[in-house]
């Protein structure tokens, strides 16, 4: 037909029906646009996926969900990342492992979809066992590009209904947004953490320990720095071979993890060198955690061969002084001074700069 220029509309008529309908989807979308934007801002992974799983509560109106995510970088199988609304909290257990049915099947199908309509499907039914203690009632898939990111298990709803079409649509959403969110801090992790080790790189501990004394600085909150090297440990690998040396390494790492606080940094600061940013510490209670460190370390049985090794670690100490540490490293050149100290009097100690 020819546009002649004129346009016939009519009026659709807004009944109170379609106009709560329309209230209610444009308050769910703007739900989903903050949720969106909290989420892309929001680097820090816990309070990340926390804020996810409240966001479904408060919208959903369901007592109980669980996250699924992947458990490390090089681990794909999935765990019990984070529950909400369960009398114990479930953590940890491995649940579903990478190369399951129903990971393959959600990785093909992200979409919310009832556990009951699961059950249906013969070839996922072992998995769906795996997770029956959750109460799921609904099952959305994270998914991010051609990856199954994380699974989303919310449980019955507090009215005892179903979920209509556009909750799930609505869940469908926040997975997706969830599932970038979650790559996101996936990739920002690794890039930030040594491989081997587990704790975080040079370049990021450098970063961190600027922003640390600014804050110091700014809110006068003491700021204490320790850095560990292995004795001897030249004499180690020459004894025991490079690869013992390696799982040394890691051991010891994994004490450190286990020992220090959360918001504590260790990273890797060089070969067989850890250092620990301790925000809110005074020199004294640095060198409590310092010696529980090192005395860890002496104790501990590393795995050998053929036997049971051991190794020892010095360590140095300073608190942050506004008034001598000009930068980071006018800090750190002090630390390393009383790791040096530590070597001198005689190794397998902690000394702290004064
Ligand atoms: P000291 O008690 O004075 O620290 O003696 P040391 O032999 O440990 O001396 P230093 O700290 O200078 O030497 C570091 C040694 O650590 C050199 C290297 O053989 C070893 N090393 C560094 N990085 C690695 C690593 O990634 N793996 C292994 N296996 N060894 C490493
Ligand atoms: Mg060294
Ligand atoms: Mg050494």
């Amino acid at each position: 037909m020819e546009d002649n220029g004129l346009t016939f509309f009519e009026e659709t008529e807004l009944t109170p029906e379609t106009f709560e309908g329309l209230e209610k989807k444009v308050y769910d979308l703007r739900n989903l646009l903050e949720m969106g934007i909290s989420l892309s801002s929001n680097l820090q992974f816990e309070s990340l996926v926390e804020s996810l799983l409240y966001s479904c509560i408060g919208q959903m109106f369901v007592e109980q969900v669980a996250l699924l995510l992947q458990k490390d970088i090089d681990v794909n199988d999935y765990y019990i990342h984070m529950t909400k609304g369960y009398d114990t909290e479930c953590k940890n257990g491995i649940v579903l492992l990478e190369t399951s049915p129903l990971i393959g099947f959600l990785a093909n199908n992200p979409y919310p979809i009832e556990y009951e309509t699961l059950l249906e499907l013969p070839d996922i039914l072992e998995d769906l066992k795996a997770i029956a203690f959750l109460n799921p009632y609904i099952v959305v898939p994270l998914k991010s590009k051609d990856s199954l990111m994380g699974i989303l298990l919310l449980g019955k709803k507090i009215s005892g209904e179903g979920f209509t079409n556009s909750e799930k649509e609505f869940l469908h959403y926040v997975a997706r947004f969830g599932a970038v969110a979650v790559e996101n801090s996936r990739l920002y992790l690794m890039s930030t953490l040594d491989r081997m080790t587990r704790l975080y790189i040079h370049h990021y501990f450098e970063i961190r320990l600027m922003e640390e004394m600014k804050r110091s600085q700014r809110y006068n909150v003491p700021l204490s720095l320790l850095i560990s090297d292995i004795d001897h440990f030249k004499r180690f690998n020459d004894t025991h071979g490079h690869v013992q040396g390696d799982s040394v390494l890691k051991e010891v790492s994994q004490l450190f993890l286990k020992d220090l606080r959360k918001m504590d940094i260790p990273s890797r600061y060089g070969g067989e060198e850890f250092a620990v940013i301790l925000p809110q510490t005074h020199l004294e209670q640095a060198g409590i955690v310092a010696q529980r460190l090192r005395k860890l370390v002496e104790q501990h049985q590393f795995k050998g061969q053929e036997d049971v090794l051991h190794v020892t670690i010095s360590i140095g100490v300073a608190q942050y002084d506004p008034n001598k540490d000009k930068d980071i490293k006018g800090f750190i050149a002090r630390t390393d001074k009383a790791l040096y100290k530590a070597k001198q009097m005689g190794r397998n100690r902690v000394a702290l700069f004064k």
